[in-house]
């Protein structure tokens, strides 16, 4: 395991990190000269071949594809930055083939964590909110900072133990007591509000015209980042996303199992009509 500033790594996503920096450090000329302009966060896109050539990488983004294009975004900011853009970039794939197209309504739970295309119409676009991506939390036994990543629509996760303290308590174990103790270890931990990352999202209903009725297929789907009030009702959009679970919208009990699909979309572009 190795780290990412804070975020611990394992060997797949190390594998991703190796393999986004050999491909961005092929287009290092493409970087070097991209008009980034004034916009604090900017699309840059890559073609879906070029990840395709690298079989490893293609493998990551189809098995892994929010942690991949998660980490594709961190290495192609540190080409930024190397090349003085002021811009945060934002990685975004085109090009998918046509065997990722897929019907909305063909989507089950199956499907979930895949990526698939479309073209969808945008029925209604919801208020722009933020969300909060990693929390920071700070120990208050060492003043250790503890980032923890959060998961969308989900409970706020604090950390379980500090990894320094935990490794001198360990040290000083030396019987059935101290272990014992050890398992009832108090561990606390302040929120720290200001060091937090957040993320700007939009839901939108999407609708794509049902095979099966003659009627419109309707899907909750979700943009972020430089697309959050790109779009508006009408639209035609070839999207691509990753479809993903949900809570049912208007559940009334904290641990109700029952799940919806929506689409995460990682890519879109407007179709002139
Ligand atoms: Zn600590």
């Amino acid at each position: 395991m190795s780290n990412l500033g804070d975020i611990e790594l394992h060997g797949a996503q190390q594998d991703m990190l190796h393999d986004w920096r050999n491909l961005f450090e092929s287009m290092s000329d493409q970087i070097e000269t991209f008009e980034a302009g004034e916009a604090p966060t900017i699309a840059f896109e890559v073609d879906y071949e070029k990840i395709a050539s690298v079989s490893r990488l293609q493998s990551s983004l189809t098995n892994w594809p929010g942690d991949c294009i998660e980490l594709g975004g961190i290495v192609l900011s540190e080409q930024f930055r190397v090349y003085n853009h002021n811009s945060r970039p934002i990685l975004r794939i085109t090009n998918f083939p046509a065997n990722f197209n897929h019907e909305l309504e063909s989507l089950r739970m199956r499907d979930r964590s895949k990526i698939i295309t479309a073209q969808v119409k945008v029925k209604k676009t919801r208020e722009y909110m933020g969300w909060l991506k990693t929390a920071t939390y700070t120990c208050s036994r060492c003043q250790e900072k503890v980032i923890i990543k959060q998961r969308l629509g989900r409970n706020r996760e604090s950390p379980l133990r500090c990894r320094p303290c935990f490794n001198e308590i360990l040290k000083h174990m030396k019987n059935e007591t101290d272990i014992a103790e050890f398992f009832h270890f108090p561990w606390s931990f302040d929120f720290d509000q200001e060091l937090c990352t957040y993320q700007d999202i939009q839901y939108l209903e999407v609708e794509q015209k049902s095979q099966s009725k003659n009627a419109q297929f309707s899907m909750t789907s979700l943009v972020r980042e430089e697309m959050v009030g790109l779009f508006h009702g009408g639209d035609v959009l070839n999207v691509a996303g990753i479809v993903r679970i949900d809570h049912m919208p208007k559940r009334n009990f904290e641990k109700d199992t029952r799940r919806i699909l929506y689409l995460d979309i990682i890519q879109a572009s407007k179709v002139d009509l």
